[in-house]
């Protein structure tokens, strides 16, 4: 502010203005008015890419690299990338852009942080994990083009996106990716492909000398191992209308992992299976096998999601306090159960697939009396009850 001079009224100045404004009507508007190239910087070295990136602006980000910002300029004194400015502003969507864009996650700046690092730093977890679990589209679209004297690819073209998709998925919980799954079109159909392209993955992951990611190679083996788990629950349905179908396996899937065990709380039936997963992972030389095993052997085990997690989106700590889905772990889910109040779901497929447990739970819960009602997070009483007719009639 203190270096006003001539140049205050330059195009760029009303950019980087518009931009700190937040203002994207203004911005589009001034941006299509300057007909040169974006890649221009203030008087701190910061191109307006970095600008919006750093305000955690995705459609001012987008805009920009439709524009043809470029990802990895700047002159920024302490070296810091729009990828580093996305990651300090908390918007795992912007990184994602970023990212898609060709940004280096590997790009350290002037104390030899990265962007993820930076993200950790500030308390930003969520974008912490979508830099981490990052993988560039071209990793998948190889095996969708046939090798050698293959006639046909590992994975048909058209599964790439989807198969990409679900790969970046940042929440790993079982019954969240089988809920994705529902809604990534085509994966489900081919899970045995998409399985088995997983674990080429993860291989290759093992196999990169200097640059081998076990985390990633880990995370690719965990996606094959839940895939060919619905695979297989998918195979020994009998043919029946296909939507039902889908729905079915799903059902079951989820039934299947969230079943309490005898203390009526603790997922017994998760955990075996996930314990199963790891238990199957073929590195067993690696560091990373060896933490986990560590940990779900030790005195007094963490339930291996949570191991999992650990390893797959790193350490968590001082989150507890969030709220999660109890059916799927998502992050603060918008609705709470109308009649208890006392548990949280994303929707109404997340209560659905959680009733065959919660409905003991919540009838001796909403007997007692309900201190606060928030009508806002409540779902609607008569969906619930509607809700409850389905399950009763089904
Ligand atoms: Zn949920
Ligand atoms: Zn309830």
């Amino acid at each position: 502010m203190e270096n006003k001079s001539d140049d205050n009224n330059a195009p760029e100045k009303t950019i980087f203005d518009a931009i700190g404004q937040g203002d994207f009507a203004e911005f589009k508007n001034i941006l299509a008015q300057h007909k040169g190239d974006v890649n221009f910087f203030d008087e701190n070295g910061m191109t307006a890419l970095q600008h919006a990136a750093y305000k955690g602006n995705k459609d001012m980000v987008q805009l920009l690299l439709d524009r043809g910002a470029d990802v990895n300029s700047g002159k920024h004194e302490y070296n810091y990338t729009a990828l580093h400015f996305g990651a300090l502003s908390g918007s795992s969507e912007v990184c994602k852009l970023l990212l898609d864009a060709g940004a280096k996650p590997t790009a350290t700046n002037s104390v030899g942080r990265t962007a993820s690092q930076m993200a950790a730093f500030v308390g930003n977890h969520h974008t912490v994990a979508t830099i981490n679990n990052y993988i560039p589209r071209s990793e998948i679209a190889y095996y969708s083009l046939p090798r050698g004297q293959q006639t046909e690819p590992y994975l048909p073209p058209i599964l790439v996106d989807p198969l990409h998709k679900f790969v970046l998925g940042v929440n790993i919980h079982p019954v969240r990716l089988a809920l994705n799954l529902q809604h990534i079109t085509g994966l489900l159909d081919s899970a045995d492909k998409a399985s088995n392209v997983l674990e080429m993955l993860s291989k290759k992951e093992m196999t990169r000398g200097s640059d081998t990611n076990e985390v990633m190679a880990f995370k690719y083996h965990y996606l094959s191992y839940i895939l060919r788990e619905i695979h297989n629950i998918k195979d020994k349905q009998k043919p029946v209308e296909k939507d039902e179908k889908k729905h079915d396996i799903i059902e079951i899937f989820s039934k299947k992992l969230l079943k309490p065990g005898k203390d009526g709380v603790s997922l017994d039936l998760m955990d075996a299976f996930l314990k199963d997963c790891v238990r199957e992972f073929p590195y067993r030389e690696c560091t990373t096998f060896h933490q986990m095993v560590t940990s779900l052997t030790s005195k007094d085990p963490p339930p291996a999601l949570t191991v999992i997690n650990c390893t797959i989106n790193g350490q968590r700590g001082f989150v507890d306090a969030i709220p999660y889905c109890s059916t799927c772990g998502e992050e603060k889910p918008a609705k709470k159960c109308s009649k208890c109040k006392s548990v949280q779901y994303c929707d109404r497929e997340c209560q659905r697939l959680h009733w065959f447990v919660h409905k003991k739970a919540c009838n001796r819960e909403s007997s007692a009396p309900v201190a606060s009602t928030n009508a806002k997070v409540n779902i609607d009483a008569n969906e619930l009850s509607s809700e409850l007719q389905n399950l009763i009639a089904g």
